[in-house]
C-alpha cells in the first residue's frame, strides 16, 4: 500500500487500517495532511461510481461536508492495486475531521439537522445516474429484504414468526406499491456510524459504498432504522428526523406512510444478514455487533406503536391524522353510532388504482370486491371526462344536452331495439323504484314479485322489494310476494331433474295467485339478473324465461335489474338477461354505470314511458342524465371497447373458477363453486352431505383474506357464500394470486 501510494499517488506518510464491512479504509498521515485510501473488493466500476456522485454532489452543493475525491498522478480518480495476485480498485479521498456519530461525546442527538443533512444529500443525488449503481444487487438493499426469506428459520422462534410476516408482507403488498414511488440514486446506508461530528456539529457523511438505486424515503428509514440504536425517544428520533428531511426534500403522502413498516423489514434485514454471515462464519464483530441483537431489540420498541409513529410521522411534515382508530371515532360520532363497515377491523382508505384499493395502514389490497369501479378504481379517462365536463358544464336534461342524448343512444344500441328509451335517475334503487311506478301506471296494478331474500335498493319502494334489508321474519310487504330462488345447490329441485328451471318457474303460479286474490293484482316481477344476494346462483335454463312468460300472461311487466350484472360482468353478454335469452321489459341499471360517478338509469319501451307521462305527468330528476355523469357513461363505455373488458371477464372468469374448482379438492369446506365472468360464489358448508352452511367460517375467512391483503365479501341467505366481484381490470394473474391466497388461508381455517 505505501508502494501503491507512491508511486500512484506521490503520498507518503503513515497508514492505520480502519474497520468496514467489505471495502478496506487505510487512513494516511502525509506531510500534506490527513487522507483517506479506499480499497475495494467490488469492480473499479462501482467505485468510479462513488467517484463520480461524489463530484456531482460537490457541483450541485459545495457545501455538504463530503470528502473529495484526488486524482492520481496520472489524472485518473480510480487506479487498480495489485495484491497477493489480484487487483482491486482504489480511490483517495480527503479526510473528514470527527468522530463518528454513535461516538460522538457528549452524545449528538439533533435529529432534525441530520435529517436536513441527510436530505440535503438526497436532493443533491437526485439528478446523478450510473448504470453500475442502477443495475447494483447488494444484499444490504432494502428493496430486496424478501430476498432474505429463506434464513428467517434461523431466528429465534417468536423471531421467525415475526420475520416471515413482516417480509412477506413486504414481498407482496409494500414492495409492489414502492416501485411506483419517486426512485434515485441514494446514500443507502447514512447511519450513525457513516456520519460524522466535530465540537457539537455535523462534519460529514461517507461512506457512499452502499449506494443503490431506489426508492428515496429509503435514506429516511436507513436514518431511523440505525439512530434507534443512539435515541431512546422512538416518537422523537421519527419526528425530528422525518421533519429535517422534509425541510429539504417535501416527502409525498405514500412515502410517509410507509416509513415505520420500511424502518422494521430494514431492522429485520440487519438482524438476518448478521445472521446468515455468522452460521458462514464471515460475521465481522461490528456486524453481529450492531446489527445483529441490537436491531431485534430496536425491533421490538416498533411494534405496537406502528400506528403512533406513523400520526408522529404524518405531523412532522403537516399531514392530518390518519389512524384508523380515532377516524373510527369520528365516523361513529359523526355518522351514526352503528355504522355499517366492512371486515372486524374496518380499513381507512387512501386511493384506488385499478384493483388495487391503499389504505391508511400503508398496504395495498387486491380488490376482488367492488363492482362500482368496473373499469379499475381511478380509471383517468373517466377522471378526466368528468373533470373535463365539470369545467365545462354541469346541467339538466331540461335543456337539449349532447352528453345525455349521446349516452342515451349509446345505451340503447346495446340492447334489444324494442328498448328504445332511457330515463335517467341517480342510482339503482331509483331506477327501480321509478320503473315499478312505470308499470302500475301501464297495468293498473300494484303488485309485485321479488326473489326472496333479493335486494333491489334503498327508496321505500325498492325496499319492499328487498327482503334481504331485514333481518329473518321481519320483512313485510302486503303486496309483494318471494319467489321460491333457483338454487340447484340446495333448493327442492337439482339439476338432476329434467326441466329443472321450468320446475322453479311453476313456483311463481301460486305467488301470482296469492296478489290477485289479496286484491293488488300483479304490476311487476324483479329480478337482479345475476342472483347476487342470493349467493350468485346459476338459474337453470328456462328458468327466467318460464317466470317472465307467467308475468307477461298474468298482465304484469318484468324487470331485469342489471345493477349487479350489466356492462359486460357476466363475461358471454352485455347484458345479464341476454345470458338467461329473454327480453325484459324494463331494464334498471346503476353502480357500474358512471364508475363511481352516481347515475342509474332505466331502459324501456316508448309507449310504457308515454302512458306514464300521461297517467302521472312529466317526469323529471335534477341531477338524472347530467352532462358529467353522461360524460362518466360515456367512457365507462368506451373504455370498455377499448381494453376488451367483456371478453376479458369471460376468460378471466373461466379461468379464475377453474382455480377455485382445484382448491375445491383440497378443502372439504367448499361446497360448490359457480357463477360466470367476474361474478363468483364460492359457498362454505361444514358438511357436503349435510350442506349445513358455515356461516362464522365464511366471516372468519373473509377477515383473514383482509388480513393476507384481499377484499372480498360474503353474500346468500345463510351468509355462507363468498362473493368473488372484482373491478374487470382484473386478470388472470391477479386471479393467481387471490387463490393461492386463499387456498392458504382455507388451510389456517
Ligand atoms: N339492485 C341491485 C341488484 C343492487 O345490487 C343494488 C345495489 N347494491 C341496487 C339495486 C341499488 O342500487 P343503489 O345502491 O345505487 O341505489
Amino acid at each position: 500500500i505505501q508502494k501503491h501510494l507512491a508511486d500512484v499517488y506521490g503520498v507518503q506518510g503513515d497508514l492505520q487500517l480502519l474497520a468496514a464491512e467489505r471495502d478496506k479504509n487505510v487512513r494516511i498521515q502525509s506531510a500534506n495532511g490527513t487522507l483517506l485510501l479506499k480499497i475495494t473488493s467490488e469492480s473499479s466500476e462501482v467505485l468510479e461510481a462513488q467517484a463520480l456522485a461524489l463530484q456531482h454532489v460537490e457541483r450541485v452543493n459545495a457545501e455538504l461536508p463530503l470528502p473529495r475525491v484526488l486524482p492520481a498522478l496520472g489524472g485518473s480518480h480510480i487506479v487498480e492495486l495489485e495484491f497477493a495476485g489480484r487487483l482491486y480498485p482504489t480511490m483517495l479521498l480527503t479526510w473528514l475531521e470527527g468522530d463518528v456519530l454513535a461516538e460522538a461525546q457528549p452524545p449528538y442527538q439533533n435529529w432534525r439537522k441530520l435529517g436536513q443533512l441527510v436530505g440535503t444529500l438526497n436532493k443533491a443525488l437526485r439528478g446523478f445516474v450510473h448504470h453500475a449503481i442502477a443495475q447494483r444487487h447488494l444484499v444490504w438493499d432494502v428493496m430486496r429484504a424478501d430476498e432474505l426469506l429463506p434464513f428467517v428459520e434461523g431466528l429465534q422462534p417468536v423471531w421467525c414468526a415475526i420475520a416471515k410476516d413482516h417480509l412477506t408482507r413486504f414481498r407482496d403488498q409494500l414492495k409492489p406499491s414502492l416501485k411506483a414511488q419517486r426512485a434515485q440514486i441514494i446514500h443507502g446506508d447514512v447511519h450513525p456510524r457513516n456520519c460524522l461530528v466535530a465540537d457539537g456539529e455535523l462534519s460529514g457523511i461517507i461512506d457512499f459504498g452502499d449506494m443503490v438505486h431506489g426508492p428515496l424515503i429509503l435514506d429516511v428509514v436507513a436514518m431511523l432504522s440505525d439512530g434507534l440504536h443512539e435515541e431512546p425517544d422512538a416518537s422523537k428520533l421519527f419526528a425530528e428526523t422525518v421533519h429535517g428531511f422534509n425541510a429539504a426534500v417535501p416527502l409525498e403522502e405514500d412515502e410517509v406512510d410507509c416509513i415505520v413498516e420500511l424502518v422494521k423489514v430494514r431492522l429485520l434485514a440487519a438482524a438476518l444478514i448478521a445472521h446468515a454471515q455468522q452460521q458462514r462464519g464471515i460475521a465481522t464483530t461490528e456486524t453481529i455487533s450492531v446489527y445483529g441483537l441490537p436491531a431485534l431489540a430496536a425491533l421490538e420498541r416498533l411494534l405496537g406503536q406502528e400506528a403512533k409513529l406513523t400520526e408522529v410521522c404524518r405531523r412532522a411534515v403537516g399531514l392530518n391524522a390518519r389512524s384508523s382508530a380515532p377516524m373510527l371515532d369520528r365516523r361513529k360520532a359523526a355518522m351514526g353510532a352503528k355504522p355499517l363497515l366492512f371486515y372486524d377491523r374496518p380499513l381507512h382508505m387512501l386511493r384506488g388504482q385499478g384493483v388495487w384499493l391503499h389504505a391508511s395502514d400503508g398496504r395495498r389490497y387486491l380488490d376482488c370486491y367492488n363492482n362500482v369501479a368496473h373499469v379499475g378504481h381511478a380509471h383517468p379517462r373517466v377522471a378526466e371526462a368528468v373533470s373535463r365536463q365539470m369545467h365545462t358544464l354541469n346541467t339538466n336534461t331540461r335543456y337539449l344536452t349532447e352528453q345525455s342524448v349521446a349516452y342515451a343512444e349509446a345505451l340503447k344500441a346495446t340492447l334489444d331495439p324494442s328498448l328504445d328509451t332511457v330515463i335517467f335517475v341517480n342510482s339503482g334503487s331509483e331506477a327501480n323504484d321509478v320503473a315499478w311506478r312505470m308499470a302500475n301506471a301501464w297495468t293498473g296494478k300494484r303488485g309485485a314479485l321479488c326473489m326472496d331474500f333479493a335486494y333491489h335498493g334503498v327508496t321505500m319502494a325498492a325496499d319492499l322489494l328487498s327482503p334481504s334489508n331485514y333481518p329473518a321474519g321481519k320483512w313485510h310487504a302486503p303486496h309483494v310476494r318471494q319467489l321460491v330462488a333457483p338454487d340447484v345447490y340446495r333448493g327442492p329441485f337439482d339439476t338432476s331433474q329434467p326441466d329443472v328451471g321450468e320446475r322453479y318457474a311453476q313456483l311463481s303460479e301460486s305467488a301470482i295467485m296469492e296478489l290477485h286474490a289479496a286484491g293488488c293484482g300483479l304490476s311487476i316481477a324483479i329480478m337482479d339478473s345475476a342472483f347476487m344476494t342470493n349467493g350468485i346462483l346459476d338459474a337453470p335454463a328456462g328458468y327466467v324465461s318460464g317466470v317472465l312468460r307467467r308475468v307477461h300472461e298474468a298482465g304484469g311487466l318484468f324487470i331485469a335489474d342489471e345493477v349487479q350484472s350489466g356492462f359486460g360482468r357476466m363475461g358471454s353478454h352485455m347484458w345479464g338477461h341476454q345470458r338467461h335469452g329473454v327480453l325484459p321489459d324494463f331494464v334498471t341499471i346503476g353502480k357500474p354505470v358512471g364508475n363511481g360517478y352516481p347515475i342509474g338509469a332505466i331502459v324501456t319501451r316508448s309507449e310504457i314511458l308515454e302512458r306514464f307521462v300521461e297517467e302521472t305527468g312529466p317526469f323529471f330528476s335534477t341531477f338524472g342524465g347530467g352532462n358529467a355523469a353522461c360524460a362518466a357513461g360515456l367512457a365507462v363505455l368506451d373504455v370498455m371497447q377499448e381494453e376488451g373488458l367483456q371478453e376479458s371477464a369471460k376468460s378471466t372468469g373461466a379461468f379464475f373458477i377453474k382455480l377455485l374448482q382445484n382448491i375445491m379438492q383440497r378443502h372439504e369446506i367448499i361446497g360448490d363453486v359457480r357463477g360466470a365472468g367476474l361474478a363468483i360464489g364460492v359457498e362454505l358448508v361444514m358438511d357436503r352431505k349435510t350442506k349445513a352452511p358455515a356461516r362464522a367460517e365464511t366471516a372468519r375467512l373473509v377477515n383473514m383474506m383482509r388480513a393476507a391483503g384481499v377484499l372480498i365479501g360474503s353474500d346468500g341467505k345463510h351468509g355462507n357464500v363468498l362473493k368473488l366481484r372484482p373491478p374487470l381490470v382484473f386478470n388472470t394473474d391477479h386471479a393467481k394470486q387471490v387463490a393461492e391466497i386463499l387456498d392458504n388461508q382455507l388451510a389456517k381455517l
